[in-house]
């Protein structure tokens, strides 16, 4: 009987997808504009548009069809007289989705997206829309973030996806152009290792041909050794954490944007990581006005960032009410005081030694102190930096006092008896950054395809 059911089930989901219809050929049709480039001017002038259609309206004997295209809408306006039997028969059997391509004349109206309308003559269908995704495109309310990313190629087509993920593109040109501009180099670091830089989050291991390897978590040991042949270098890419909590700003895979200077010490790199926040927040600002417009979003930006050492943040946390032992981590409670007090973005530096990473310098005055820093956004950690160790002997020091073993890192500790600098650095977590640049609290909302323990697919 269950069986029986299921069968049944699935014939009712099937008489409710639309019969396909016939799809047509791109052939030799190529686009002669997008959206961006309509204006009132070319009234008159032919043209081949194409897009999926975003809505559909039917008034009488005139069809409004609007489609998207990957800059913005066009209006397709269909009068059946004008059009004939044919064409207008095909306009009637189209659904939301649809990718079409459309060939007709430009046609001045006052009321279409950028004071233009397309008349079709011809209309092709070449991707077939046979089901209605459950997302409405400029609903408020949208179904639960799982269910979108189950269709997430879809769920991406909101204009407010939309919006969110041109910001990302105009952060991420604006950081490179920064670091380009300044003399960096753009460098690419293996992504398979032999062994772990950060404590904490766990490795993903891999069988790397009869070996056991992992994905790194942060390109921190090489971008430090190639400061010693470039001196400034920057490194945008994938970083691999499995992390054990399920939170709203933790992924298994992120996009770090990492950066390494020779002949600096962490407060040279804390400007300088200043520096590209402020032009990135500037830049969003004025190229992306009205995505920021859509997600009903304004980025904020400090006159300076405040640098609280750790010790001021543990004074200030007490005058609150909120008690941390001297050398723990910030807990959750205490970073949403601190944002209540700072809800934009601010630096805490000189960290105790045991909060950081072995690569982490200590200060010369104070070795319980570190020469580090936490560029945070109200609650969110966004980048963590500092001094780094230069010193070999120091090194292999400090990877036995985290209970690491220095023969893991012979290959690293290896180039440090060859002429070091003293460098610095920091690792920007993209994702994190983008949250503050549009405003979403989860970020998965700012990722094409985010992956965390429960989503390794789509
Ligand atoms: P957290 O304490 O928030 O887990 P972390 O201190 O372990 O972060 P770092 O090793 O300092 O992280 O990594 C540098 C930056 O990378 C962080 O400041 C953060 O912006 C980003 N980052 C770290 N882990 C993740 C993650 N799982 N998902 C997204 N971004 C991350
Ligand atoms: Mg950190």
């Amino acid at each position: 009987l269950s069986d029986l059911k299921a069968e049944s089930k699935k014939t009712a989901v099937k008489q409710k997808k639309r019969v396909e219809i016939e799809l047509d050929e791109l052939g030799d049709w190529r686009r002669t504009h997008y959206s961006s480039n309509l204006t009132p001017e070319l009234d008159g002038q032919g043209c081949v548009v194409f897009g999926w259609i975003a809505s559909i309206r039917h008034q009488g004997n005139i069809t409004f069809l609007v489609i998207m295209d990957k800059d913005g809408l066009i209006q397709v306006t269909a009068k059946k007289d004008e059009v004939g039997e044919e064409l207008y028969e095909k306009i009637q059997r189209l659904t939301p989705h649809t990718s079409i391509g459309v060939k007709g004349v430009l046609k001045a109206i006052p009321k279409a997206p950028n004071g233009v309308e397309v008349r079709p003559k011809e209309i092709k269908v070449l991707g077939y829309a046979s089901v209605t995704p459950p997302i409405q495109l400029y609903a408020r309310k949208l179904p639960s973030l799982d269910k979108r990313l189950e269709i997430r190629a879809v769920d991406l087509r909101r204009p407010a996806a939309q919006a969110i993920f041109k910001i990302r593109q105009e952060a991420l040109k604006a950081i490179r152009a920064h670091l380009l501009k300044n003399g960096y180099q753009e460098v690419h670091t293996p992504k398979i290792i032999s062994s772990a830089t950060e404590g904490g989050a766990a490795l993903f291991p891999l069988l790397y041909y009869d070996k056991e390897a992992f994905l790194t978590q942060s390109p921190q040991l090489y971008k430090e050794q190639l400061v010693m042949a470039f001196e400034k270098v920057f490194e945008i890419g994938p970083a691999f954490r499995a992390e054990q909590s399920r939170t709203l700003e933790h992924l298994s895979e992120f996009i770090s944007v990492d950066v390494e200077e020779a002949y600096v010490d962490y407060r040279d790199v804390m400007n300088r990581l200043e520096a590209i926040v402020r032009e990135v927040v500037e830049v969003v600002k004025s190229r992306c006005a009205k995505e920021l417009a859509t997600l009903q979003y304004e980025p904020t930006l400090p006159d300076t960032f405040k640098r609280f050492t750790y010790d001021e943040v543990l004074e200030i946390l007490a005058e609150h009410g909120c008690k941390v032992e001297w050398g723990e981590d910030l807990s959750s409670a205490a970073l949403a005081k601190l944002a209540e007090l700072n809800p934009s973005y601010y630096f805490i530096i000189d960290w105790p030694t045991q909060c950081k990473p072995f690569y982490i310098s200590q200060k010369k005055d104070d070795p319980k102190l570190s020469e580090s820093f936490d560029l945070i956004f109200g609650s969110l950690e966004i980048a963590s930096g500092g001094t780094r160790v230069s010193s070999r002997r120091v090194l292999e020091k400090r990877l036995k006092e985290k209970g690491l073993n220095p023969k893991s890192f012979a290959y690293h500790l290896k180039v440090f008896d060859y002429g070091m600098p003293p460098h610095a650095g920091f690792g920007l977590g993209f994702e994190r950054f983008l949250m503050t640049l549009t405003g979403q609290k989860n970020i998965r909302e700012v990722t094409y395809f985010p992956r965390d323990q429960r989503h390794l697919t789509p």
